[in-house]
């Protein structure tokens, strides 16, 4: 039996050496345990990304305070009171309505929230998010009046859970052409406009091929998920 510590330093050194210096690792550690998560956080990381609030309530308040906590997950407007005290940045911001929301705990919680608005580049209905045009008709419109305790920072986007390599780079592409015209033409701060979220184990690599900054792998670090 291989030591499991030992695997996790192994296989998060492989994941980092992987990645070009300008993009940002988001350890996926949702379903993981405290423990787990310390271990990573004692070999230096501090970037971690959940996707349930409850999971993420319950280990936030065990681990260390100086975590960076990216919320992954689809975000429900009566959750995110529980998260706008501590989270670093949220990345599926899907609409205005939750825009509010934010600004409203924000402001109570006196912080500045960075956010990435979602944008739904795959063929599965399921996955959420925003179309280009309702993207660009928010970004193009940003109120810092309305919003001001939220920095627009960027978008997040998932693609299509496919074999068909393709159709993954296709829809990177396109998101990460989205990402520099929008940045062009943002009327939030352009120069903080920075962050292009996409790519998970499986296509990290072509995601970063394509124009991510940003990328959040759980498998490949953590193992497979049970
Ligand atoms: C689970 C998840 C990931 C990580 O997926 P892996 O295949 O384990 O790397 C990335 N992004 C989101 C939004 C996720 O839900």
């Amino acid at each position: 039996m291989s030591d499991p510590k030992e695997t996790l330093a192994e296989r998060y050194a492989e994941v980092k050496a992987s990645l070009p210096t300008h993009v940002t690792l988001v350890a996926v550690s949702k379903t993981r345990s405290a423990e787990e998560i310390q271990a990573l956080y004692d070999l230096g990381h501090r970037d971690f990304g959940e996707n349930y609030v409850q999971e993420l309530r319950a280990k936030q308040p065990a681990l260390p305070a100086d975590i960076r906590w990216h919320y992954i997950g689809h975000l429900q407007r009566s959750n995110v009171k529980h998260i706008v005290p501590f989270v670093h940045l949220v990345h599926g911001v899907d609409g205005a309505p939750l825009l509010d929301e934010l600004e409203k705990r924000a402001a109570a919680a006196s912080r500045m929230i960075d956010v990435l608005l979602q944008i739904h580049i795959a063929q599965e209905e399921t996955k959420h998010g925003l179309s280009q045009k309702e993207a660009e008709a928010l970004i193009t419109g940003w109120s810092t009046e309305r919003w001001p305790h939220l920095q627009l920072r960027g978008l997040m986007g998932m693609a299509t859970n496919t074999e068909d390599l393709a159709v993954v780079r296709r829809e990177f592409d396109a998101l990460a052409d989205f990402f520099r015209t929008m940045k062009e033409g943002c009327l939030a701060d352009p120069a903080l406009f920075d962050t292009l979220s996409m790519g998970m184990s499986g296509d990290a690599d072509m995601a970063i091929e394509a124009g991510s900054t940003m990328v959040r792998i759980g498998t490949a670090i953590f193992g497979e998920r049970s």
